[in-house]
């Protein structure tokens, strides 16, 4: 293994310049006109993919942009690992925002600055380089790879769960390497575990027939904005507890493993609130600021529509009202379930002087992994070891629903040891990402196939 790490380190600056090659296809895969780039990237990515010694390697069609896989399953008896990642990036307007060129990787500081060099090829390209690195060392390599780079996480993935649910075969593996998410801090490595998933609702509060005047109905007729008020409210208690019957039924408790984990992780409550130019935190009651965005759900009213919103004054009764309403979920919590409970409830909370309608907008499943996964540890020894720090264990308030699709079509346990940083602009101009996290990444990946495979 130190030959491996001895040749990543007098390669790196080769490693940077093909990099600058990766970076300079724009393949944004929002656009029409950047459809031919998105072929050379997927090109790109399977030529890559050729010199890490990768075998099989095949450009696949799909309805939209192309999926890049290749394998080398020459380790019989030892695990597969199915590395992910995607070689599509965001647009970059507004572009006179950039400080460089957004398609030619400028370092400066100890950033490469780029657009997708963190979101994702430069956290891709980390692993395309830890097995070329490994395997022309050892001629070998110490586990079963496949790799998935996709072209469409930008623009939601459309292809790519229908692509898993037809070929559980080709990738099937014994778990699942994305590296498409952040550190907690600069240096600390880190695996995600844990992601929440999503119930998004919208109600809409029906009162008179139309608009009515204010001042010769106003007393005698129900407001629905004034309603639809009363009901937000009721939605939560004074302790922040979500009103909504057998919503934390389901809600499964951290273990003693993930409190001690959690608890060692160094948080601070008043920088978090300094950062958001507010006083000071609030939430459910009984939980740190941790535990309420990583462990609990949640309830935010996220927009509300209604009455006159012109400037200067118009009195008037409107005749309808809507909130859009999404809930945040966690493990074990199921999106369709909280949605019928929901629409139960806020049925039952307003009067009869007005309707209500309750819709579905969508949904998604929470994720966890178990922390005591074999392939989650070897990921995070293999971490410690690139970083020379000791890996922490972190979960996510957002949803990434690809994550929920490979856990679900794939059966394998999800590692998401993200390189990037949340301050590192991704999906805005001056993207960058640090070049001692890339470099420690590609020596990270290399050492996770050397764990993995005695795991
Ligand atoms: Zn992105």
């Amino acid at each position: 293994m130190e030959k491996v790490i001895q040749h990543i380190d007098d390669n790196f600056n080769n490693y940077l310049e093909e990099f600058k090659e990766y970076i300079s296809i724009p393949s944004i895969s929002t656009f029409e006109e950047n459809k031919k780039d998105m072929i050379s990237c997927a090109k790109y990515v399977a030529d890559k993919l050729k010199s890490a010694g990768m075998e099989n390697t095949k450009i696949i069609k799909t309805d939209g942009h192309p999926l890049v896989y290749g394998e080398w399953l020459g380790a019989p008896g030892k695990p597969t690992v199915l590395i992910y990642g995607h070689y599509d990036v965001q647009p970059v307007d507004p572009i006179e925002e950039w400080k460089t060129p957004p398609f030619e990787a400028t370092i400066k500081n100890g950033q490469i600055y780029a657009r997708g060099a963190n979101d994702n090829k430069g956290q891709n390209f980390v692993h395309i380089k830890s097995v070329e690195a490994y395997h022309k060392i050892n001629g070998t390599l110490p586990c079963n790879i496949k790799f998935l780079i996709e072209g469409e996480e930008e623009i939601g993935s459309s292809n790519l769960g229908k692509f898993l649910k037809q070929n559980q075969k080709l990738l099937k593996c014994d778990a699942v390497m994305i590296s498409d998410t952040s550190l907690f801090a600069a240096g600390v490595p880190t695996i995600s575990y844990g992601l929440r998933g999503l119930c998004y609702m919208e109600i809409e509060i029906i009162g008179p027939k139309q608009d009515l005047h204010s001042g010769s109905f106003g007393g005698a007729v129900a407001n629905p904005i004034n309603e639809l008020a009363k009901l937000i409210a009721k939605l939560q208690d004074k302790n922040g507890k979500i009103t909504i019957p057998n919503f934390y039924k389901d809600v499964q408790k951290m273990t003693k493993k993930e409190k001690i984990n959690m608890n060692n992780l160094k948080f601070s409550d008043a920088k978090f609130a300094k950062e958001l130019s507010v006083k000071e935190l609030q939430g459910e009651k009984g939980f740190s600021t941790l535990e309420r965005l990583w462990i609990r759900p949640t309830l935010d009213c996220n927009g509300i529509i209604g009455g006159f919103t012109g400037k200067g004054a118009k009195t008037v009764l409107p005749a309808r009202a809507s909130a859009k309403i999404s809930m945040r979920l966690v493990p074990n919590q199921d999106p369709k379930t909280i949605a019928k409970e929901f629409a139960k409830y806020v049925k039952s909370l307003v009067p009869k002087s007005v309707k209500i309608n309750v819709t579905e907008l969508h949904g998604g499943l929470p994720f966890i992994a178990p922390l005591e996964d074999k392939a989650i540890e070897a990921a995070a020894i293999a971490a410690s070891k690139a970083f020379k720090k000791k890996a922490v264990f972190t979960r996510e308030g957002g949803s990434i629903p690809i994550v929920v699709e490979f856990n679900k079509q794939l059966n394998a346990p999800v590692i998401l040891m993200g390189l990037g940083l949340d301050t590192d602009n991704i999906h805005s101009p001056n993207e960058h990402f640090s070049v001692n996290s890339f470099k420690a990444g590609i020596k990270a990946s290399a050492y996770f196939l050397e764990e993995f495979s005695n795991a």
